[in-house]
């Protein structure tokens, strides 16, 4: 493991709390701003390219804005960005960066370098409230959410650091990955969805970018309604008994809700389809005949499973199921035709892999309020 501190990324503007932030404003936003502003609708794309494809956090270099909107700019609204205080770099080429938010928080972003793409792993809460058993995220609790800037900005700096060390090179797919359970901050979340996919700002497809979700299902109706990038769900068990114990939002929304959900947001999207993700966890989930309930349970779904090795983390009781059980869990999958792939761990050495990010979290004091409010998941 190699970790280094890294230099602080200068800000452009003097922060301050009546100053906008740019960085976490979709084009939605920023055409309702420049209208306020008394601006055609096309300023938005301008300051989009600006500030997320050309990475220019000066108003004054912004040489197609006119002298005096470079001005207003620069009174009312700030552009601010992340600053990295860990960089590390995993030996399986696998990096992470913690990023400070604020006086007391931080997140963790990976990303997983491979022959073809490269993936950025964000984040979109400070720890998580939903206390999966076998997650040290959400074993360590919530402290907040990520607001849109703090989350593209995640986006926004990897970009930048990759460009540096290598002119062009840019991530080409992100997963809601890291820390945080995202439907519970849809709000921030969807917006900052919206920036990666346009063609002014990161331009990925609605294929590169998906949203993993513990299976909050109204929000995932909502989801629908509102963008349509890709889909996976964390199901980790084939039976609502098993589900309650690995993933306790199951008490609150079944499987059978779960599975009417996934299949409503793939619907009338032709080719789309919904990435499993279950952790195989040594005689916990990994037998033959669970794997057979799966194929039951999931197997009239357009699907891709994504077996997980768990990875360990300092007080969990689970262990990894042996490589010759996930084998032959992922061959029941494949002989009843499932697509399924066991990913590789990446990362593990700088605790960057699935379920090992802390971040650092400064207020446990909320932790049990918020523990008590976690089974009262807000309805949209
Ligand atoms: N909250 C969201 C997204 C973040 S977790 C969700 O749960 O889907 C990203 C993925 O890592 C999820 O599939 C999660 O179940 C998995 N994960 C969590 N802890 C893990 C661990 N210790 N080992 C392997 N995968 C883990
Ligand atoms: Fe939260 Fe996802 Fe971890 Fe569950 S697996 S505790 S939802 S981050």
């Amino acid at each position: 493991m190699k970790s280094v501190p890294v230099e602080v990324v200068a800000e452009s503007a003097i922060p301050g709390p009546e100053r906008i932030n740019l960085l976490g404003m979709d084009r939605r936003a920023l055409e309702g701003f420049f209208a306020r502003m008394g601006e055609k609708p096309f300023r938005a794309s301008q300051i989009l390219k600006w500030l997320h494809a050309r990475r220019v956090t000066d108003f004054d270099a912004m040489t197609d804005l006119s002298k005096a909107l470079r001005a207003k700019l620069a009174s009312e609204a700030e552009i601010r960005v992340p600053e990295a205080v860990m960089d590390q770099r995993s030996a399986d080429g696998t990096r992470k960066w913690l990023l400070r938010l604020d006086g007391s928080n931080a997140v963790e972003t990976v990303l997983i370098p491979e022959k073809s793409r490269d993936t950025l792993c964000v984040s979109s809460q400070v720890g998580c409230a939903l206390e999966c058993s076998f997650c040290s995220t959400g074993v360590q609790g919530f402290n907040r959410n990520l607001s849109t800037a703090e989350i593209i900005g995640q986006l926004w700096y990897v970009n930048r650091l990759l460009d540096a060390e290598e002119p062009g090179r840019q991530v080409t797919n992100v997963v809601f990955m890291g820390m945080g359970e995202p439907l519970l901050n849809f709000r921030n979340v969807i917006p900052a969805a919206e920036l990666m996919k346009d063609d002014h700002a990161y331009g990925l497809s609605k294929r590169r970018v998906t949203l993993s979700t513990s299976g909050v299902v109204p929000y995932m109706y909502r989801m629908a309604e509102v963008t349509d990038i890709s889909l996976a769900v964390s199901l980790h068990a084939p039976d609502d008994a098993l589900r309650d114990v690995l993933v306790p939002i199951n008490r609150k929304h079944r499987l059978s809700e779960l599975m009417k959900a996934c299949r409503h947001y793939i619907a009338d999207k032709p080719h789309r389809r919904i990435t499993w993700e279950y952790v195989m966890l040594d005689g916990v989930n990994d037998s033959d005949t669970q794997a057979r309930a799966l194929v039951k349970l999931i197997g009239d779904i357009p699907s891709k499973v994504n077996l997980i090795p768990f990875n360990p983390f300092p007080g969990t009781d689970y262990r990894c199921s042996g490589d010759a059980r996930i084998r032959a869990f992922s061959d029941i999958l494949s002989r009843a035709g499932l697509v399924s792939t066991t990913r590789r761990t990446r990362g593990d050495d700088i605790d960057g892999a699935c379920g090992q990010l802390v971040g650092k979290v400064a207020d446990r004091t909320r932790r049990r309020q918020k523990r008590e409010q976690r089974m009262r998941v807000a309805q949209p």
